[in-house]
């Protein structure tokens, strides 16, 4: 038996490669990540030589006895990482992937052309929460069930929950789907939870861009208004490529979500569960628990303290509350104004400069570095204040 370089160089060598560009190149797509070296071995282990139908205890193979413990170790370090008590909710982590995960939500609790409300995709949702063109049903979730999105209101960026309400009360969903693949904010969850409850649906949050956020608790808990939670494994909670479902154990509009959620995962959709990634995943959820995941996740930087360190630099604005912000006086956003330094005739130019000195001092207030003298904010200024700056006499006051 040969490793790969000797077994395989071609493959080898495109594996390299690929290597080089992910280590080499600035890596800004918001569902990657770089799982660990531990969580790698894994995946590249023997568990991936083993058929393992069933759940831990109910296999239809044998040989079974360290897969069991493994996926049982996988499942409580699942609960553990997001909080959740044993009583009252249950995870299956055999689901292959995000969509996956999804499919197998709606073919537990829905029948076939049941309706389903998610996010629109142009809006930021996710195909798998269902995707038609007024030509084509493309998502396969779109196929099997009648889905009516709901969408943003574009005046504001935020979820528009009012025209939800009412096109829940009138398209009356069996289930509705909160998360999204580009939105920027938390969900409403207690609003979604009384609109769902208004027309008896289900409500379920796919956190799968934000699961690690929701693991160190940086951000809103859907745990706390959802009866199901889906997510990938490999994007912030930096896992393998995989998914996981979590559903409430007591039963929910009279369906007991567990027996159904895993009789849709095995047998209805998928066959043997992949146990390298059961494997990689547990090592994850293990370190999801850690001081250093939680530090990671909450790397960042409040509006509060980019005010102060701007002040120093004479550059004046005003910390700002975003949604989901538990302090006023500590928000996540600054607010910033164009009006007064217009007036001063700065035009795009300037505000270009003026971008990249709040980015400087951004970046000096992570670091918690002092504001270097003589940096170029402070020539700046003196360019500001002079007299041959262009249109200064336009001040008034
Ligand atoms: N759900 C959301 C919100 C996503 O953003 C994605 C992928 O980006 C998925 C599900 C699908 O995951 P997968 O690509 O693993 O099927």
């Amino acid at each position: 038996d040969h490793g790969l370089s000797e077994a395989d160089p071609e493959v080898r060598a495109i594996i390299n490669k690929e290597k080089e560009r992910q280590f080499k190149s600035l890596e800004l797509i918001a569902s990657e990540n770089f799982t660990s070296r531990a969580v790698m071995e894994a995946v590249g282990s023997c568990l991936t030589n083993k058929y393992s139908e069933g759940l831990p205890g109910k296999r239809y193979y044998g040989g079974n006895e360290y897969i069991d413990e493994l996926e049982i170790l996988c499942q409580k370090r699942a609960l553990a990482a997001f909080h959740l008590d044993e009583n009252k909710w249950g995870v299956n982590v055999q689901p292959l992937s995000g969509s996956p995960a999804n499919f197998e939500v709606y073919t537990a609790i829905l029948n076939p052309h049941d309706r389903i409300m998610g996010l629109d995709l142009p809006h930021g949702g996710h195909l798998s929460h269902g995707f038609m063109t007024p030509k084509r049903r493309v998502s396969g979730t779109s196929i099997y069930f009648e889905s009516m999105p709901y969408r943003l209101d574009e005046s504001t960026g935020l979820v528009d929950y009012d025209m939800l309400e009412k096109t829940a009360t009138l398209f009356r969903p069996k289930l509705i789907i909160c998360g999204a693949s580009a939105y920027p904010r938390d969900f409403d969850y207690p609003r979604m939870r009384k609109i769902a409850d208004a027309v008896g649906a289900f409500l379920m949050m796919d956190m799968a861009h934000i699961s690690g956020l929701v693991a160190a608790s940086v951000v809103a808990d859907p745990f706390e208004y959802c009866d199901i939670v889906t997510t990938t494994t490999h994007k912030s909670l930096r896992g393998p490529r995989g998914g996981m479902i979590f559903f409430k154990k007591d039963p929910v509009l009279g369906v007991d979500l567990e027996s159904a959620i895993n009789n849709a995962v095995f047998p209805g959709l998928q066959g043997g569960p992949h146990n390298h990634t059961i494997g990689g995943l547990a090592v994850c959820l293990q370190h999801a628990q850690s001081p250093e995941f939680k530090a990671y996740q909450n790397q960042g930087i409040d509006g509060a303290r980019v005010e102060k360190i701007l002040d120093m630099a004479s550059i004046t604005l005003n910390k700002n509350s975003v949604p989901g912000d538990k302090s006023a006086l500590v928000p996540g956003g600054i607010r910033i104004g164009s009006p007064a330094m217009t007036t001063r005739g700065f035009t795009e130019k300037e505000f270009t400069a003026i971008a990249e000195f709040i980015h400087e001092g951004v970046q000096i207030t992570i670091e918690a570095k002092g504001l270097a003298s003589g940096s170029k904010v402070q020539e700046f200024l003196k360019f500001v204040s002079s007299p041959d700056f262009p249109l200064t006499d336009k001040v008034s006051n």
